[in-house]
């Protein structure tokens, strides 16, 4: 699962980028840590886990982790292949959610491309580029379909469902917000197309340090951020690029120090990178153990067997059951022998939809 990081030039991309593989460090040690400089691995922040190591007196404590792309290199006119353009919305292409940093802060230092702070200019500039490449894509493809909905009925139907998304990109809307039926077939169509303006949208909002303890809340280019991201299936979350460069340089103690003095309980960037897994519609269940207390990463919905085959594919084809106890409940009996007397854990057979938090041990056949 990958978030590709985009913006304007000098926004504060890289900054961001940069303290994000450096706050998840800890993903360092992981097995696939990655070669591709503009590829990080980071760790998503998750306290059950360091209270599930202690209580199990672990050796090993390993987190779910997300992938970060540094998209650079994206300006007016990349559509049309200026700068690095074509080569940069291939790179979105592989992504399945976008980071679109936009700047909120003032600094005569750091130069403006367009010569002055308008959050919503930008977007829009981005915005266009992506809706220029859907439009090129669809209009390659309707021009495909078009020759075979002559003697095709499944060919005719895709071509007229391809127009209507023609109209809503020339109307400037971003895929997104299209209104899709529950014909299963439009669904399949619109995933095969990959189109850029489809994925699903974060702005961090970069603001000044002073504009964090209220959260940018003060921040007039915030306000029209917020009410433009709510017009178009957006979040937002403000994050002050350059504190969090300086964050990511403390260890834990000191930044948490660090964030009680200015009144926080978490950084921005911590906050970002868990709106970042919800967004992709992932969640967490936990394994804990002396050997290992470890966060799988599974999609909402999954079940049971399904979510076995993430530690192993012995776990999936063998599975008979799974021992669940939900993290409140073994926190709040104190141990899972506590929970266990206490009835609170569960056999949970192949249907059984994994939530998040789930402490679990998989039984299984080899
Ligand atoms: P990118 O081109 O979008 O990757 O932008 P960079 O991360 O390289 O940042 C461009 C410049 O803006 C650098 O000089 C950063 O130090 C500065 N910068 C980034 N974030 C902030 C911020 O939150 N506040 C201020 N004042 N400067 C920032």
């Amino acid at each position: 699962m990958k978030l590709g990081i985009v913006g304007l030039p000098n926004v504060g991309k890289s900054t961001l980028f940069n303290s994000l593989t450096k706050a998840g460090a800890l993903a360092a040690n992981y097995p696939f840590a990655t070669i591709d400089p503009n590829v990080g691995i980071v760790a998503v922040p998750d306290k059950r886990l360091d209270t599930l190591t202690e209580m199990y007196n672990s050796a090993k404590t390993t987190p779910a982790v997300i992938e970060f792309v540094d998209i650079a290199g994206l300006v007016k006119g990349a559509s049309k292949g200026e700068g690095l353009g074509n080569q940069f919305l291939s790179n979105i292409r592989e992504c399945d959610a976008i980071v679109h940093v936009v700047r909120c802060f003032e600094d005569t230092d750091v130069v403006h491309v367009e010569g002055s702070v308008d959050p919503i200019r930008d977007i829009e500039t981005i915005n266009i580029e992506l809706i220029f490449s859907d439009l090129e894509v669809l209009e390659r493809r309707m021009a495909k379909t078009v020759k075979l909905s002559r003697n095709d009925k499944t060919a005719a139907k895709e071509y007229e469902f391809q127009g209507k998304l023609k109209k809503h990109l020339e109307d400037n809307q971003p895929i997104r917000t299209f209104e899709l039926s529950d014909d299963d077939d439009e669904k399949a169509w619109l995933h095969e197309y990959s189109l850029l303006t489809a994925l699903p949208v974060i702005f961090a909002a970069n603001v000044a340090e002073d504009d964090m303890a209220d959260e940018g809340a003060s921040n007039e280019y915030v306000k029209k951020v917020r009410d433009y991201a709510a017009e178009t299936d957006c979040e937002v979350f403000t994050v002050c690029a350059k504190m969090e460069a300086e964050i990511s340089e403390l260890d834990d103690a000191e930044k948490m120090e660090y964030l009680d003095a200015l009144g926080l309980t978490e950084s921005g960037l911590d906050k970002l990178i868990k709106a970042s897994y919800s967004l992709l519609g992932l969640i967490s269940y936990l394994t804990a153990g002396e050997t290992e207390s470890r966060a799988w990463t599974i999609k909402k919905g999954t079940k049971a067997p399904q979510a076995a085959g993430k530690i192993h594919s012995d776990f999936e084809r063998g599975f008979i059951k799974a021992e669940v106890v939900s993290y409140d409940d073994l926190i709040n009996s104190g141990s899972m022998t506590a929970a266990k007397e206490k009835g609170l854990v569960r056999q949970e057979g192949k249907e059984y939809v994994v939530q998040d938090g789930d402490v679990v041990l998989f039984k299984f056949n080899v």
